[in-house]
C-alpha cells in the first residue's frame, strides 16, 4: 500500500550546495525541494543523511523550501563573485515532481537565475511537467541542457523499479517537445535498465543527445550502494538477472551507436558536466 504524501512548507538556510563528486564539474548543485515523491527503489539519495536521518520512508515526504527565491537571489551574487556559476537542477530530488504543480517553486528560481544570467544550468527531471517552462528555458539561449532520466523503454520495468514516477512515452514526449522548441536536450538513460531492442530507435528522435550511465559506473561506488539497496532482488525477482551486470552497459551502448547516427552520444560522467561538450 502506498503511504500518503507527508508536504511541510520550511525555511532553508542556503540553496546553493558546493558540487562535489560526480557533479565536480558544476560549482552548485540546486535542490527547491528536500525528498522526492518519485522515491525510485534505486535513488542513492536514499543512504545519504537526508534520508538516513528521517523517520518517514524515502519517497513518502517532500519538504517545500518556501525561501529557496530569496535565497538563491542572493547567493547567485555571492556565487559569481568567487567564478563562472554552473548549476545542477537538481541532485537529491526532482524539480518537478507533482508538487512543482502547485507551488511553481522551480520555475520561480528559474524567473530569478533570468535577472542574473548563470554561466551554465543543467535542468535533471523525471517529469512530463518539465515542458510548461519552455518560455523560460528559451531565455537562457546556449546556457542551459534539459535532461530528462528514461531509464528503459518498457512501462513493465518502470513499474518495477519507480512506480510513483511518470509513464515513459509521457517522458520521451515531453523532451521531445522541449527539443523541438529549439532548447538543448539530453535523454539519459541512468541507470540503464532492461529495455527492448528498439529502445535506441525510440530516444533518436527526441533529444540532441542520449547518455548512457549504469549502477556500477555512476552510484559513485561502482555498484556497492546499489548492492545495499538490493535492487538485485528486484532483477531475480523478475528473472532478469543478466541485466545485473557492470558489462550488460556495452550491448545497449553497441545498439545506441549502431542506432543514433547525428545525434550525440555520450557515457556516464561526460554526460553531467556544463557546457557544450
Ligand atoms: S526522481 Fe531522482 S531524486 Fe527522486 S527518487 Fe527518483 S532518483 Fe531519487
Amino acid at each position: 500500500m502506498k503511504l500518503e504524501l507527508q508536504v511541510k512548507d520550511i525555511i532553508s538556510k542556503s540553496i546553493l550546495t558546493p558540487a562535489k563528486g560526480a557533479l565536480e564539474g558544476f560549482s552548485h548543485s540546486l535542490n527547491p525541494y528536500a525528498g522526492c515523491a518519485f522515491g525510485c527503489k534505486y535513488c542513492y539519495v536514499r543512504q545519504l543523511p537526508v534520508s538516513l536521518y528521517r523517520e518517514e520512508e524515502w519517497g513518502t515526504w517532500v519538504d517545500i523550501k518556501t525561501n529557496a527565491a530569496a535565497l538563491l537571489r542572493k547567493e547567485l551574487i555571492k556565487a559569481r563573485k568567487k567564478g563562472p556559476v554552473t548549476l545542477f537542477m537538481s541532485s537529491s530530488t526532482d524539480p518537478y515532481q507533482p508538487i512543482e504543480f502547485k507551488t511553481k517553486l522551480t520555475r520561480s528560481l528559474l524567473e530569478v537565475m533570468l535577472e542574473d544570467l548563470p554561466d551554465f544550468l543543467f535542468v535533471q527531471a523525471r517529469s512530463p511537467l518539465v515542458k510548461r517552462d519552455v518560455d523560460l528555458f528559451k531565455q537562457f539561449g546556449n546556457r542551459i541542457r534539459v535532461s530528462m532520466t528514461i531509464e528503459t523503454d518498457k512501462e513493465e520495468i518502470r513499474k518495477a523499479f519507480s512506480p510513483s514516477a511518470p509513464p515513459i512515452p509521457a517522458r520521451m514526449k515531453a523532451i521531445q517537445e522541449i527539443t523541438e522548441a529549439g532548447i538543448p536536450t539530453q535523454a539519459t538513460i541512468a541507470p540503464l535498465l532492461p529495455c527492448s531492442k528498439e529502445f535506441p530507435k525510440k530516444l533518436k528522435q527526441i533529444a540532441n543527445r542520449v547518455v548512457l550511465d549504469d549502477f556500477w559506473m555512476g552510484d559513485g561506488s561502482r555498484g556497492k550502494r546499489t548492492e545495499k539497496l538490493e535492487i538485485r532482488k528486484i532483477y531475480e525477482r523478475m528473472g532478469m538477472e543478466k541485466w545485473y551486470n557492470p558489462h550488460a552497459y556495452k550491448v545497449v551502448l553497441k545498439m545506441l551507436q549502431e542506432e543514433l547516427g547525428h545525434v550525440e552520444l555520450l557515457v556516464s560522467q561526460k554526460g553531467f558536466q556544463p557546457g557544450e561538450q
